[in-house]
């Protein structure tokens, strides 16, 4: 076990063993595959082909599959699918029931169990959907999803209720009716793309979606918000990186939450993204047993940067049913924050939010800095805990004229 979940104790120090072993970059090897040729394993066709789908395959691969695991797997097809790629099941350790990586994908009967405050729709993203597969809540940005498919599927998945099974979504393989609103909605400058995974869609049809974004006069800047680095490297072929390069700016947002998922092959699929420009973010979800301890998630931002990867968002894991195994507590997020800003490389620091339940978007938690504040200074503390006064301009205004705005270069 990682920590100890009933007590929420911060992390005793660490063996420096185990931080070297976090921070070491292995390749999955081949595991149970060592007989297919090269040109297989490598090709990504080939490891979405031989996911492992069913309770037997699963049983026959990891022969120490738990009574909870094989009860939470019997009943996952009706619900979200189970799916593992053979690259991302290979960094699994078998001997090991809390495996970080395990947790992650495999089902567990808990699943089956739900507070009554979890919901199928927790962000409520569905209430603001101009239209079908398209969520607007900001005022600048659309989050575009593509395919309800992903290469593997993450058991606390938020979008769970459309993705694998569908679910009546109306993902129009031509996307006309969510290009039509964003073309005719000026105030759209960000789009992002999610799903489901992006890049899943075939290298075509990838390019004419973003093509036809770009032909867009006011989107500015593209996203795409994906697993596929993490869950099938293969994807991230030299052909699909000359693609993305095509349509910049495009950021792309991967999704890792465990130090190990930062394999030899996951950093060069990373490479070649970084190479051909992609400025990249990360997002992680607080997850327990995962992730929630300050020695992983050191580890995991650090190994990030490594890979060229600013940790961009840790997310407090959203209030959908079934995932209260994998919830880890507030206090345990801000202890990790804690742990992180001051202690570390800026650029290692995510941004710690809850998306609001019902559909307020994502909102910053903190921990405390500021201790007191009144009209003319403000008390804070920084990341040793040593206490500082700064002044504050004593009616909020500032004393002197300020100066003239600087010219815009055209006007000068
Ligand atoms: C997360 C999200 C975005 C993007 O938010 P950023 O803070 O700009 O990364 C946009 N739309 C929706 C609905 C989202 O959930």
């Amino acid at each position: 076990m990682l920590n100890d979940a009933s007590t929420d104790n911060p992390e005793e120090p660490p063996s420096s063993g185990r931080l070297h072993s976090l921070k070491m970059f292995r390749s999955a090897g081949r595991g149970p595959w060592a007989d297919f040729p090269d040109a297989d394993w490598n090709d990504w066709h080939w490891q979405l082909k031989h996911r492992i789908t069913t309770l037997e395959r699963l049983q026959q691969l990891l022969p120490t599959l738990t009574r909870e695991e094989h009860a939470g797997t019997l009943l996952a097809n009706h619900k979200l699918a189970l799916a593992i790629t053979p690259y991302f099941f290979n960094l699994i350790d078998p001997t090991d029931e809390c495996c970080p990586i395990r947790r992650q994908v495999i089902p567990r009967i808990e699943e089956t169990n739900t507070a009554p405050w979890e919901l199928s729709d927790p962000c409520g993203e569905d209430s603001h959907s101009p239209v079908p597969g398209l969520v607007h809540r900001y005022p600048d940005r659309v989050l575009f999803l593509v395919t309800d498919r992903c290469a593997a599927y993450c058991r606390y998945c938020t979008r769970s209720r459309l993705v694998s099974n569908a679910s009546g979504y109306d993902f129009h393989p031509d996307f006309d009716r969510q290009i039509d609103y964003i073309r005719r909605t000026p105030a759209v400058r960000d789009v992002l793309l999610s799903g489901g995974d992006p890049l899943l869609l075939s290298d075509a049809r990838l390019d004419e979606l973003l093509g036809r974004l770009r032909a867009i006069p006011h989107v500015e800047f593209l996203r795409i918000g994906t697993r596929i680095p993490i869950f099938l490297p293969q994807r991230i072929t030299p052909a699909l990186c000359a693609i993305l390069r095509r349509h910049h700016p495009l950021f792309v947002s991967i999704h890792s939450n465990h130090p190990r998922e930062l394999s030899t092959e996951v950093r060069e699929a990373l490479g070649r993204l970084a190479d051909a420009g992609v400025p990249l973010g990360n997002q992680s979800v607080l997850l327990r047993y995962v992730n929630d301890d300050p020695i992983v998630m050191r580890a995991l931002v650090h190994k990030l940067l490594l890979c060229r990867v600013k940790p961009y968002y840790l997310y407090q894991c959203d209030l959908i049913a079934g995932s209260a195994h994998l919830r880890s507590s507030v206090r345990r997020g801000l202890e990790i924050m804690e742990q992180l800003r001051g202690h570390t490389t800026g650029y290692a620091v995510p941004q710690y939010v809850i998306d609001a339940p019902g559909g307020g978007g994502k909102v910053p938690v903190n921990p405390e800095y500021v201790l007191s504040r009144n009209a003319d200074r403000l008390v804070f503390r920084n990341f040793e805990g040593r206490i500082f006064e700064y002044p504050e301009a004593s009616d909020g205004t500032p004393r002197q004229k300020p100066p003239a705005r600087i010219p815009e270069p055209e006007l000068v």
